[in-house]
């Protein structure tokens, strides 16, 4: 019982912080579009293309902020039965262009017959986390491999990266608001994860070795259908 009591007060914690945040960073990027707006109805000819990128760009990053920190009101997102292979296909697609930037290679082997409950946008938030991070742990020639199989009433999900690895010190605070080791880290990508996973009665563990790479491995229960 006390244990539940504490969870649930970090949980409140946690989304307080959350909506902090997301309050905090809307502010100067809505400014900063104000501003924009004021110039781009003042000029003309090529600056005007300019001024136009710059305004799609701000209103880009603001839903960006907006969807990473859904999770702050656990209970959006419509729960349906969800096709583990065509959520990974949309992830993929999204973080594609970010894999090839970084020079990497991304492969994906999931069955086509896994199922599990939750929210598709949850889901894929979660997993883009995840795999943004091994995206960022890549030096050069990175590999990425995704697969997952069903397991005695479940489904585990492994991504595994040959990045640069964590030190034991690190893969303890994962997980910790704005614990990050990125000159432009939010230190919020895996606190948004476990919850979203935990939420999902999914389990997430990591094994990474510095110098050598990370496996992640997630489980939900599985859905038979
Ligand atoms: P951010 O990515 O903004 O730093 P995260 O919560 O996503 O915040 O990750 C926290 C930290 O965990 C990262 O800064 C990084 O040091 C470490 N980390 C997470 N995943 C990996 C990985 N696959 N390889 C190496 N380090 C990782
Ligand atoms: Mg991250």
């Amino acid at each position: 019982f006390n244990n539940e009591l504490q969870r649930s007060e970090k949980m409140e914690i946690i989304s307080e912080l959350a909506a902090s945040v997301a309050h905090e960073v809307r502010n100067p990027l809505q400014v900063t579009r104000g501003f924009l707006q004021l110039l781009s109805e003042k000029n003309s000819s090529s600056n005007q293309l300019y001024l136009n990128m710059a305004l799609d760009e701000l209103d880009r990053a603001a839903l960006i902020i907006t969807d990473f920190l859904t999770f702050a009101k656990p209970e959006a997102g419509k729960v349906t039965t969800l096709n583990v292979l065509e959520e990974f296909i949309h992830i993929e697609g999204i973080l594609m262009p970010l894999v090839n930037l970084q020079g990497g290679k991304i492969t994906v082997h999931i069955p086509s017959d896994l199922h599990i409950r939750g929210s598709s946008s949850k889901f894929k938030q979660a997993f883009i986390n995840i795999i943004k991070n091994s995206i960022e742990a890549l030096d050069g020639e990175g590999e990425i491999d995704i697969w997952a199989h069903g397991d005695d009433g479940k489904v585990c999900i492994y991504i595994k990266d040959n990045g640069e690895g964590m030190e034991p010190e690190v893969l303890a605070r994962l997980g910790e608001p704005y614990f990050s080791n990125k000159t432009k880290g939010t230190g919020l990508g895996l606190m948004v994860t476990f919850r979203i996973i935990e939420v999902m009665q999914g389990n997430i563990s990591f094994t990474s070795t510095k110098g050598v790479g990370t496996e992640v491995c997630v489980s939900f229960p599985s859905v038979i259908i």
